[in-house]
């Protein structure tokens, strides 16, 4: 049983979720690992380094590009089983890979119990459905926190491969958001904030201890809609799916839109003027007071430490 594993890169590195995904499915078979990039060298050498890797495969071209996946299409016959991340790349390319193939994709794939047994969350987080998928080819997107990462120390060969199909398509333009704080969807401590914050200025009191715990930030729908938080920071059915070790939620009601976010959490602290949220009752630890009063006070603590 081979396996294809699509790399998921930004800024020209290759992004956490990737070994998270082979770490996923490395039991399934030998894994190979193609990287579609413009300079697909440094990121080729990260994905090497992965435990469970046989081959690296290189295309230059943009990940974002139409042809991807034709060029994964022809890949295919190759491998039972193509997979990727349940990031926005994958969640883009694998529907249309599979449609191609007229094939049923597995997404956002949380356990694998065998070569044809996965468990994926439906109804917002609240249930999960074992899925049998017996299929001569599986196309899988993966829920990457909730696997551990595959090691590094492994030295696997890299190949380039023909990518004309692939750079047949061109990338006009490229916006990224530069943060130098860690990746939400793979960061081990996560500080959110609710629309309590009230503005855009106040939000900056969530950015300023996520900093000083070197956690990821995170919003709620609500606090993106009233323009106080980027998009990319939307944790929740409709955001990003995080599974820290810690959350610390501020200001947050706990919708169940919100929750489906965060069920991987391990523990969490709230921090909210009402006793009854939702949040507050799933919490390990709840603090109830004002948000004004309880993170200045948590900063100048830290700030003393
Ligand atoms: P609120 O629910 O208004 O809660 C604010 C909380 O702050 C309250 O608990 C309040 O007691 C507390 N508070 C107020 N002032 C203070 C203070 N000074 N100090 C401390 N605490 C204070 N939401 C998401 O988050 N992610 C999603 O992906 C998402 N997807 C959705 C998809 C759909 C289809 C729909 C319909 C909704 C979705 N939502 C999502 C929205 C969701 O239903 C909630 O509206 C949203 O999560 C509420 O955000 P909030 O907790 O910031 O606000």
């Amino acid at each position: 049983m081979s396996v294809l594993v699509l790399a998921d890169h930004d800024l020209g590195a290759l992004s956490p979720a990737t070994a998270r995904v082979v770490g996923a499915v490395s039991e399934l078979g030998p894994v190979d690992v193609l990287v579609v990039a413009d300079d697909p060298t440094a990121i080729a050498q990260s994905a090497s380094a992965l435990s469970g890797v046989a081959k690296v495969l290189t295309a230059k071209g943009s990940s974002l590009a139409d042809g991807l996946e034709t060029l994964l299409s022809t890949l295919t016959v190759r491998y039972h089983y193509v997979v990727a991340s349940a990031g926005s790349v994958g969640k883009d390319v694998m529907p249309r890979l599979a449609a191609k193939l007229d094939l049923m994709p597995v997404t956002d794939v949380v356990a694998i119990h065998g070569p044809n047994s996965f468990d994926r969350p439906i109804y917002a987080g609240n249930a999960v459905q074992t899925v049998t998928d017996n299929q001569a080819r599986h196309i899988l997107t993966i829920r990457a926190s909730a696997f551990r990462p595959a090691a590094s120390g492994n030295a696997a060969p890299i190949e380039a491969i023909d990518s004309s199909v692939v750079s047949a398509a061109s990338l006009i333009a490229s916006h990224s958001t530069e943060s130098d704080t860690p990746d939400l969807a793979t960061a081990q401590i996560v500080v959110g904030g609710g629309v309590a914050l009230g503005s855009a200025e106040n939000f900056q009191l969530i950015e300023t201890l996520a900093k000083k715990l070197g956690a990821a930030i995170g919003a709620t729908r609500a606090a993106v809609d009233a323009g106080y938080a980027p998009n990319d920071w939307q944790v929740g059915q409709t955001g990003k799916i995080i599974a820290p070790d810690l959350y610390i939620a501020i200001g947050i009601s706990g919708a169940l839109q919100h929750l489906a976010g965060i069920q991987g959490a391990k523990k969490i602290v709230a921090i909210n003027t009402d006793p009854e949220a939702p949040l507050v009752k799933l919490a390990d630890v709840a603090l109830i007071g004002d948000l004004f009063e309880i993170i200045p006070q948590l900063l100048t603590e830290l700030d003393s430490k």
